[in-house]
């Protein structure tokens, strides 16, 4: 999975321009969507489809052949094997993207090959649903505007410079109806993404909205990117892979195990998959998918060895009894916000104890049971400690009842020493990151259908 930046934004606003000129620069592939959108409006025009006509439209897309290529970066679209990249850009096109975009049928056809771009490179997207649709879980989500004025008169320049006759009252009318149809249209309509950040280009150069948008991706992208430098790059500090707990401690741990272990075999109908996957010793990591606050009991229900697991501060500060039992049980307080260097620290202390580490890569539970994108943490975790991290995955339909069937699913160790990792380069992060997403996500679509 590449680094994912998502830019969408009424017509006009410069997002090809502008993403195209910073992609150069980040050196990440650019991909214009609404390229593909102007191809359909060019096949159906050519075949004297009208674009309005829904019908028309499906029966038309039917072994239709739409593709992107790079020749010398720049993006050319093949439609049925012709390269159509310059055809497709007039006022009419323009209008008739805007109509079949409206058309369900058009936007699957092109979904899966949106999406399927995004997951093999760094990519800078643009488009109307882009951070709202095809990639939700964008490292970067960009909003740009401008005013409808200040965009036909952008628009209008260029279409003069082609020796397009337009008025600039056309285009302004043009430009205020494809915002009204990209608005208000049922499916994907134009509206920024809750966590997307606005950028209102009417008053900015085009040096300085490249400037401002290549800063705010540069800010969030950053804990990749900082590890490129040797000076911040964290050290490798191998833990203690042969440290064992006491004997003690491991009796009462397992001896309460046990019960809640009964307890929950009981209540769940609980089957693991990947047994012999599970390590019989401490000093892994297990990179688990997130279903619900049973999680880290769920994991210790097939795991002998003690679990040691992150858990908000908050839940230390309240209630004594509660913060002395979750401590007991594994948890460890980390401060939201505070940076990786102290939850690292802690996780280097516990894997050094002999205990293993539950990590939730995705950061937060899934409600729907889906992977999210999963976060650079474990890997930075995984290379700094070079320990195995065991890729595992909680699954279940709905919510955690009585009687529910629950898969506790684990595949085979990723040893960052085997895959040759040996420092936190962004490189060597994102092999790792990507060897744990991979592995979680066939896990879950391997044992998903055997609920
Ligand atoms: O961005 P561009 O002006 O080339 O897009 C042409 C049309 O395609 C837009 O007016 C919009 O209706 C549609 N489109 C879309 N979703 C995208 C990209 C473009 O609906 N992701």
């Amino acid at each position: 999975m590449g680094i994912n930046i998502a830019i969408d934004g009424p017509s006009g606003a410069g997002k090809s321009t502008i993403a195209k000129a910073i992609a150069k620069k980040i050196q990440y592939v650019y991909v214009d969507t609404g390229a593909l959108y102007r191809s359909i409006a060019l096949h159906m025009i050519r075949n004297s489809v009208d674009v309005k006509d829904e019908e028309k439209v499906c029966e038309n897309l039917v072994g239709l052949d739409v593709k992107l290529g790079y020749v010398d970066g720049s993006q050319r679209v093949i439609l049925n094997g012709e390269d159509v990249s310059e055809l497709i850009r007039t006022p009419e096109i323009s209008m008739g993207a805007s109509a079949v975009s409206a058309i369900p049928k058009v936007r699957e056809f092109l979904f899966d090959l949106q999406q399927n771009i995004a997951k093999e490179n760094n990519i800078l997207m643009d488009g109307r649903d882009i951070g709202t649709g095809v990639l939700p879980n964008a490292d970067v989500k960009i909003f740009l505007t401008a005013s409808a004025e200040k965009r036909a008169e952008r628009r209008f320049k260029e279409l003069q410079e082609k020796g397009d006759t337009s008025t600039y009252e056309e285009v302004l009318q043009d430009i205020i109806k494809r915002d009204y149809n990209d608005t208000h249209r049922e499916i994907a309509p134009l509206k920024k993404a809750d966590d997307a950040i606005e950028v209102d280009s009417s008053d900015m150069t085009l040096e300085e909205v490249v400037d401002c948008i290549s800063n705010i991706i540069s800010e969030k992208v950053n804990p990749v990117k900082k590890n490129k430098t040797d000076r911040e790059m964290m050290p490798v500090q191998p833990v203690d892979r042969n440290a064992k707990l006491g004997f003690f401690r491991g009796l009462g741990y397992n001896f309460v195990r046990c019960c809640v272990k009964i307890a929950f075999k009981i209540w769940y109908k609980i089957e693991i998959i990947g047994k012999e996957n599970i390590p019989k010793k401490g000093g892994h990591i297990f990179a688990s998918t997130h279903r619900s606050y049973a999680d880290p009991v769920l994991l210790a229900i097939a795991s002998k060895t003690p679990f040691s697991f992150m858990a908000k501060e908050e839940l230390f500060t309240g209630n004594k009894f509660f913060a002395w039992l979750i401590r007991w049980l594994g948890a460890f307080p980390v401060k939201r916000g505070k940076g990786d260097t102290e939850a690292i620290d802690k996780s280097l202390e516990e894997l050094n104890k002999g205990r293993n580490l539950i990590i939730f890569p995705e950061g937060t539970r899934s409600k729907d049971g889906k992977v999210g994108k999963i976060k650079t943490g474990v890997a930075l975790i995984g290379a700094v400690a070079q320990v195995p991290v065991v890729p595992s995955a909680i699954i279940f339909e709905g919510k955690l009842k009585f009687r529910k069937k629950i898969i506790l699913a684990f595949a085979p160790a990723i040893d960052p020493v085997e895959l040759g990792i040996n420092s936190t380069s962004a490189r060597e992060l994102k092999i790792l990151k990507s060897r744990i997403s991979e592995d979680i996500n066939k896990l879950v679509d391997e044992n998903v259908n055997k609920l």
